[in-house]
């Protein structure tokens, strides 16, 4: 009987323990040597902006989650809600996502034309390579102060560009539009000052040659998945 209470026990503890577990997000590994993405991205800029911008805003994040719900749900789930939450959650949240999906969706030795449906569909969207590149470039140069530009899949499964300011991204309920992003752009000048200074446009250009289109295409296969 004693045996039995303890198993009950046990298990209940188990379950109750898995419930709060927090869902709180990891300060991920650079997947790449700080100088991995040079000359078109350079290695001091990569050191500081992950070591130093990016730290930041996920230290802050788990400075101001602590004490509140905010980890019970996941991040993606928390930025549908995001307007009710203090704004330097928000921008510390934002900053945290945005910029772990950007250093995923770049890699040393990448670039060329994305492949297969998701060439498909930029192609389908945009009419071709070249004029999608020019959409992305105005949303990434048109953004007035700091932000960030964005490929997204919208809900019925196609693509579209947009960009948002600050760390905020096309997940949050803050009057973007709302999509998955599968491709970002951090046009933030502390992303490309040391090298490009105020020549916004060059580092857009330069951007083209490090895009992670493998890694692209399979966050697209995801979030078509997840619809
Ligand atoms: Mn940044």
């Amino acid at each position: 009987m004693q045996k039995v209470l303890f198993l009950v026990l046990a298990a209940v503890l188990t379950v109750t323990c898995l419930q709060a577990q927090p869902a709180v997000p990891e300060f991920a590994p650079l997947p790449y040597a700080f100088d991995a993405l040079e000359p078109y991205i350079d290695a001091k800029t990569v050191e500081i902006h992950y070591g130093r911008h990016h730290r930041a805003y996920y230290d802050n994040l788990l400075k101001l989650a602590s004490n509140t719900t905010f980890f019970e749900r996941s991040l993606q789930e928390a930025f549908a809600e995001i307007a009710s939450w203090p704004e330097a959650l928000r921008n510390n949240a934002g900053g945290h996502f945005n910029h772990d999906l950007f250093w995923r969706v770049m890699a040393p030795k990448a670039g060329g034309e994305p492949q297969g449906k998701l060439a498909e569909k930029i192609n389908a969207t945009f009419e071709n390579f070249a004029k999608f590149k020019e959409e992305f470039k105005k949303a990434a140069s048109g953004r007035f102060g700091s932000g960030w530009a964005w490929l997204c899949v919208d809900t019925d499964g196609s693509l579209f560009i947009t960009s948002t300011a600050n760390q905020d991204n096309p997940l949050m309920n803050v009057g973007n539009r709302k999509g998955t992003p599968i491709l970002c752009l951090d046009v933030w000048e502390h992303a490309y000052y040391l090298k490009y200074q105020n020549q916004r446009g060059n580092y857009i250009d330069a951007f083209w040659n490090v895009v992670n289109w493998p890694e692209v295409a399979s966050r697209l296969d995801q979030a078509l998945a997840a619809k």
